[in-house]
């Protein structure tokens, strides 16, 4: 059953104020590369052919988060000449997630799709997001089907983490979706406003909410070159994701520790009874060392659980800008915006 409301009684932020920008004309791409030099040929010409396709494509903003290869010169090089391409440098390797964000900072097109610069984001479906952001949506991800290029053991965790992420967070995060969305102006305009330092995109866009759909699709292998994540970043992004979204492993020290004092307590009672009551003597008081080193291991873990929320907190109170730009370059017909020496930081 529905309560009628009042017109000027509805709960605030229940409406968003219509402005111009509601517009859904134009698109823009946002693609962060990290030493892709094997690449920017193939991905240009791509971006080049879909657009001939998909004319609302006008801005296609280029991050190269700090790449040591030939990758930005390359860009510059294959991009002379083409309409709407802005190549933004980091001054250093400042990581995926950052560039990202940088893309959706300097983005001034109607909606964006992030994809990854290696094609396993296929631009069909880039299209397919266009077409449901016309129907009226606000974010369009992409939900993986099939993982092209990944052991069976990567593809096991991510599907473990992003179900775990979803339990711990209570963010109504999709499954099996990575950053490969689309989002409109007015999701862009309320990103301005999450200002957190290890910002994880997904995470953020899921809980910004709107009207989110998703579309299946098969991720292909990566065109050329080698992944630029390896494990170590992945269990880092997986980390910094579920430290910002959820306290639950603080929480989860809080209850192991109480369950193994009440254990330890009747263990005690135990041997007391033994000693006293029983009269018969414990053996094996060797174990005792292993007890103590899993009780010691225990205790780190969960310092090293709390330290890293604290590490968090560390860095939100440095404020410092979270990258920095060395060049903005545009090329030809995308110059409505001077460049800047430090892009928005926050
Ligand atoms: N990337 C980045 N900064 C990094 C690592 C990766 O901008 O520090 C980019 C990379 O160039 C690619 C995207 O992020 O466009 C996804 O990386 P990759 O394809 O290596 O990850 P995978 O598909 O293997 O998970
Ligand atoms: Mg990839």
């Amino acid at each position: 059953m529905t309560t009628p409301h009042p017109p000027d009684a509805h709960p605030p932020g229940a409406h968003l104020p219509e402005t111009p920008s509601a517009a859904r004309r134009t698109v823009a791409l946002i693609v962060p590369l990290y030493n892709e030099e094997a690449l920017t040929d193939i991905l240009v010409g791509e971006i080049e052919a879909f657009r001939r396709t998909r004319p609302e494509i006008q801005e296609i903003l280029l991050i190269d988060d700090g790449s040591r290869d030939a990758t930005f010169r390359q860009l510059m090089g294959r991009t002379e000449g083409l309409d709407g391409y802005t190549l933004v440098r980091f001054s250093r390797n400042f990581g995926h997630q950052l560039a990202v964000s940088a893309g959706l900072d300097l983005a001034t097109a109607d909606a964006a799709v992030i994809m990854d610069a290696d094609l396993q984001d296929p631009l069909e479906v880039a299209g397919q997001m266009i077409d449901k952001w016309k129907e009226g949506y606000d974010v369009v991800y992409g939900i993986r089907r099939e993982r092209g290029g990944m052991s069976f053991m990567e593809r096991w965790t991510a599907r473990v983490f992003y179900r775990v992420f979803r339990r711990l967070s209570g963010v109504d995060a999709p499954l099996d979706a990575g950053d490969f969305r689309l989002v409109s102006r007015r999701v862009m305009d309320a990103w301005i406003g999450l200002t957190e330092q290890q910002p994880y995109v997904r995470g953020l866009i899921a809980w910004l909410g709107f009207n989110q759909t998703g579309i299946e699709y098969d991720r292909p292998a990566r065109v050329a070159g080698t992944s630029k994540y390896p494990w170590v970043k992945r269990l880092n992004l997986a980390l910094d994701g579920l430290a910002s979204f959820s306290a639950q492993p603080l929480r989860l020290a809080v209850r192991l520790g109480l369950v193994i004092s009440a254990g330890s307590i009747a263990g005690l009672v135990w041997v007391l009874i033994t000693k006293y009551v029983l009269g018969t003597a414990i053996t094996g008081w060797a174990s005792l060392i292993f007890v103590g080193f899993f009780f010691g291991g225990l205790q780190l873990f969960f310092l090293g659980v709390v330290g890293s929320y604290l590490a968090r907190v560390y860095d939100e109170v440095k404020d410092r800008p979270r990258y920095v730009v060395q060049d903005v370059h545009r090329s030809r017909g995308s110059e409505q915006n001077p460049g800047q020496a430090v892009g928005p930081e926050k």
